[in-house]
């Protein structure tokens, strides 16, 4: 991830585990933490709100609402601001469901994130408007129409597949 050292500009900056980062000559350290993101599980009369990916990774595939927590937010904040970023939709009721870890390339780098997954129950059909940079269509999807091999991401297909199976259970 680094060529040389961000502190003293050396390249003897190295990690065993791409995880932690010395560097050799100064002896800076950086920690390349897991981040955290969040994922929506929004539905309405059985559906479960999908949206298509607009830009990569995973660009054409499949996907729930969120992204990543932004310094000094909770997670329920961070859904909520997403949703209305992404949707223009105000929730602000979520139920804790699991958390899954999930690895997202971007630009290059690796992440690793920690997927935590809510859900909220809609009562009626709700106004959204899409943020085309981010998402070009959205569908309201049963436990039947959905093929998890059109998911992009490992960790966002388990959380489905685990709603699927919920709802096939009851
Ligand atoms: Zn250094």
């Amino acid at each position: 991830m680094f060529t040389h050292c961000p502190h003293c500009a050396a390249t003897t900056i190295s990690s065993a585990n791409g995880h932690r980062f010395v560097c050799e000559s100064c002896h800076f350290e950086y920690f390349h933490n897991t981040a955290t993101a969040v994922a929506a599980l929004v539905q309405w009369q059985g559906k479960l709100l999908l949206t298509r990916r607009a830009r990569n990774p995973g660009k054409d595939m499949l996907d729930l609402p969120g992204g990543f927590v932004d310094h000094n937010e909770s997670l329920e904040e961070a859904l909520s601001r997403e949703l209305q970023e992404e949707l223009a939709l105000d929730i602000s009721h979520w139920r804790y469901v699991c958390s899954r870890p999930n690895t997202y390339q971007y630009n290059g780098i690796t992440y690793k994130t920690c997927d935590c997954a809510f859900e909220a129950t809609l009562s009626q059909q709700p106004d959204i408007t899409v943020a085309e940079d981010e998402i070009s269509e959205l569908i309201w999807a049963l436990p039947a129409d959905i093929r998890l091999e059109d998911i992009a991401f490992p960790s966002i297909r388990n959380l489905v597949g685990g709603w699927i199976a919920k709802q096939q259970s009851t």
